[in-house]
């Protein structure tokens, strides 16, 4: 290219000042390639031991790790990330937070020290118009995260982002917006929902934490009834969890671990299967029910 056609190129890009101009030119500068699509993980993450203990959970967690490509990077909306507004972590390194009190030191010394991708963030940000993204550089990695992912990519060599939960919002807000994060899947991006579906923590049976499968009825019925709904694509009754009766009262008292799924069943596509895995009540009142969606 000669100096003149050279400067003639430079000129074009200030005034390409469109909305359109502007996402060709974030498409350009975006990190990866197609891929064949990505499948979704909801995790059910349960105690932070998981990160340490051997357990069939953490088991379940590896063979499904083994079924997956690997992936560009991921994406995880955990259920200990809540904001007002919905951030995405932006830092080119991560912090390894440890937000839970009462556990072995070990469980403190823990490091996961996977990288971000802050232009992954950026590119995330920029194909979600449901709200304004705000990029964050101060969070990190939750225990919601880092518990689960360290057991699926132990290298830490995949880059990890969190996306944060709007506490202000209503379900059906956290389906739409989900939907709009589709595409990165066919860009290599795993994207994982880590919560619990039956979650009451003032509820835990703590002597009977060992004891397995130990669910009360009431955790049993909504755990059911969300996977019959889950089975049967009834994203409308997961999302009007309010309107389904006293169980799921008593096993969403707050939100935050049960919105993650809602994350996950949104990028389900038709063509796409669910299965299931560890689908176990604890301690009377969780359930690690997991699930993967990918296409047949
Ligand atoms: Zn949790």
């Amino acid at each position: 290219m000669d100096r003149k056609l050279f400067l003639k190129s430079l000129a074009i890009i200030p005034i390409a000042g469109t909305t359109m101009k502007l996402n060709e030119l974030n498409k350009i500068t975006s990190n990866y390639n197609s891929t064949d699509k990505m499948p979704v993980l909801f995790m059910g993450h349960g105690s932070p031991m998981n990160a340490i203990e051997e357990n069939e959970f953490v088991t379940g967690w590896r063979n499904i790790g083994k079924t997956l490509p690997k992936p560009n990077a991921i994406i995880c909306v955990s259920a200990h990330w809540e904001t007002k507004g919905t951030f995405i972590t932006a830092m080119e390194k991560p912090q390894t937070i440890h937000d839970f009190g009462g556990f072995p030191q070990a469980l403190f010394d823990v490091v996961y020290p996977a990288p971000g991708n802050p232009m992954l963030a950026k590119e995330t940000k920029n194909i979600i118009h449901k709200t304004e993204i705000g990029l964050d550089d101060k969070w990190g990695l939750d225990h919601g995260a880092w518990s689960v992912i360290s057991r699926l990519y132990p290298n830490a060599d995949v880059p990890v982002l969190q996306l944060s939960l709007d506490y202000t919002q209503p379900a059906q807000y956290h389906y739409d917006l989900a939907k709009e994060l589709a595409s990165l899947r066919q860009k290599g991006v795993l994207i994982i929902g880590s919560g619990n579906m039956v979650h009451n923590l003032s509820m835990v049976a703590w002597n009977k934490l060992n004891e397995p499968e130990y669910g009360y009825d009431w955790a049993l019925e909504a755990n059911s009834e969300m996977k019959k709904y889950i089975l049967n694509g009834d994203h409308k009754s997961l999302i009007n969890y309010h309107s389904q009766g006293k169980a799921f009262e008593l096993s969403i008292p707050t939100p935050e671990h049960y919105l993650p799924l809602i994350y996950t069943l949104a990028l389900k596509e038709e063509n796409e299967k669910v299965s299931l895995f560890n689908d176990k009540a604890i301690g009377g009142s969780l359930t690690m029910t997991s699930l993967k969606i990918a296409e047949e």
